[in-house]
């Protein structure tokens, strides 16, 4: 096939947009449908510093290399931040990650900073996924939102951006409905404000689709990490599995369904939930990061206390 702009070859059709692409053309269009974004939803509003969380994934990486650009254009102090969470499991999965997430700042110049969870917390995941009866998933995303969060305070960011995909977000939504789980819908946005002590967080890459970001990766020759984590369990496990391959199928046989699923949820039905409570905050008596309002000690320093057995007192 030719590309509809250029006559070159195509190397990957847009079903949605109608389109056939060669390389140069496809890199130019996603950059453009990210900075798109990123205007339409006024992510970087206010923004003089840019915290970007990079997992060493494709996701991450590519979010990495077009909002360096972004930023650059709008003159926006960049740092990355990854954490090392010391999930092993016979493969070096984390040391691996790492490694790739270097490799991306150092080659686009950017500065960062690596948090290692055993060092700096005194516990790795793989450590929590024997000793804590919660699912290694959950203990994990927490870690990581409560650590991207009080690094990227840390750092004088002021704005928090993360690497979800149109696949990932089109599964929260349709997890969400199936679920009947108003609040997670109600809290699911492109931008949540800075608001009860946390940090804006922004997610640019959330009307991309996987297999786009994968070809810019690849096109591109971004260094990833293409192995996938030796943690295979999920909270929700296998509905949450069949939920997404189902929305990828209907991808194939509606084209654009992904993208009409979570706009229209976005712009139609979201701002119907703006009046949602959404539960107040505390700070946590150890850390002084936003807590719920009737739990003294946030869920990451309880963890932390139950895996390190020491009381924590910073
Ligand atoms: Fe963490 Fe689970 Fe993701 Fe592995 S699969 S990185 S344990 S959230
Ligand atoms: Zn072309
Ligand atoms: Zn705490």
């Amino acid at each position: 096939m030719r590309c509809s702009e250029c006559k070159e070859e195509a190397i990957i059709k847009i079903p949605y947009a109608h389109k056939y692409l060669c390389k140069e053309h496809f890199i130019q269009w996603f950059e453009n449908r990210v900075e798109k974004t990123v205007r339409k939803y006024n992510m970087l509003e206010g923004t003089r510093k840019l915290a970007i969380a990079v997992s060493g994934g494709k996701d991450s990486t590519t979010l990495l290399h077009v909002m360096t650009k972004i930023a650059e254009k709008e003159g926006i102090e960049i740092i990355g931040i990854t954490i090392d969470l010391g999930i092993d499991m016979g493969k070096r999965y984390s040391v691996k990650s790492v490694e790739y997430a270097i490799k991306n700042y150092e080659m686009l110049g950017v500065k960062y900073r690596i948090v290692k969870l055993k060092e700096e917390y005194g516990f790795t995941i793989d450590e929590a996924k024997v000793k804590i009866r919660r699912p290694v998933c959950s203990t994990c995303g927490l870690t990581k939102r409560y650590i991207l969060e009080k690094v990227a305070k840390e750092e004088g960011a002021d704005t928090l951006a993360t690497g979800h995909n149109l696949n990932d977000i089109a599964q929260y939504v349709l997890t969400g409905y199936y679920n009947g789980d108003i609040l997670s819908l109600a809290r699911l946005r492109p931008v949540s404000p800075a608001e009860n002590g946390y940090i804006k967080k922004i997610k640019p890459l959330f009307l991309s689709p996987e297999k786009e970001i994968m070809t810019y990766a690849l096109v591109k020759g971004i260094p990833f990490i293409y192995d996938s984590c030796p943690h295979t369990f999920r909270v929700g496990g296998e509905t949450q599995d069949n939920i997404r391959r189902s929305i990828e199928e209907m991808e194939d046989k509606i084209p654009g369904f992904m993208i009409s699923l979570v706009t229209n949820f976005e712009e139609k039905f979201r701002p119907l939930m703006e009046d949602i409570p959404k539960g107040s905050l505390g700070k946590c008596k150890i850390c002084g990061m936003p807590t719920n309002k009737d739990r003294e000690i946030c869920s990451f320093c309880a963890i932390r206390m139950k895996l390190t057995e020491v009381k924590v007192n910073s």
